[in-house]
């Protein structure tokens, strides 16, 4: 069993009311091999919520305590962040998931590249908030660009 991003398996979970479809992670959990997850409706956010950007670092510095995640209009959300983060961990170790498949590019998701906190579409390297925790605890995260049907 694997765990995946809610937005890639099309459901509008994403912070503007959007998916970000992949479908052969749809048809994974129609066919019951992958369980979906959101951290940040786990976290307590809605949909639609305002777009966040970490500030200050990444997720691991987030983790750390270094480096916060903010909305655009300046409200602290890290707690939120952190809060999906470990109910996500939580799932993962539950199902045992094999692999975790995480959309790129999000302040919770993101394994590679993560917006740069500036609000202005730049990216960097770096891990999301949840990333960053599942793989501090041993969990491999790879992202829908990285995803390879039937490896897993
Ligand atoms: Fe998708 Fe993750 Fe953002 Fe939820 S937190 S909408 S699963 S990228």
């Amino acid at each position: 069993m694997i765990l995946v991003s809610s937005c890639l398996a099309g459901l509008e979970v994403r912070y503007n009311g959007t998916h970000s479809l992949n479908k052969k992670i749809q048809q994974l959990v129609e066919a019951k091999e992958a369980i979906t997850i959101c951290p940040e409706l786990l976290g307590g956010f809605s949909t639609p919520r305002e777009p966040a950007e970490i500030i200050g670092g990444d997720g691991e510095d987030v983790l750390n305590g270094k480096a916060h995640v903010v909305e655009k209009s300046g409200k602290d959300v890290t707690e939120l962040y952190l809060k999906g983060a470990y109910a996500t961990l939580e799932k993962a170790k539950k199902i045992n998931a094999k692999v975790v498949v995480l959309k790129e590019n999000s302040p919770s998701c993101g394994s590679s590249t993560i917006y740069n906190g500036e609000f202005i579409g730049k990216k960097m390297a770096g891990n999301g908030v949840t990333s960053a925790l599942l793989k501090r605890h041993a969990i491999q995260v790879i992202s829908e660009e990285q995803f390879v049907e039937g490896s897993y």
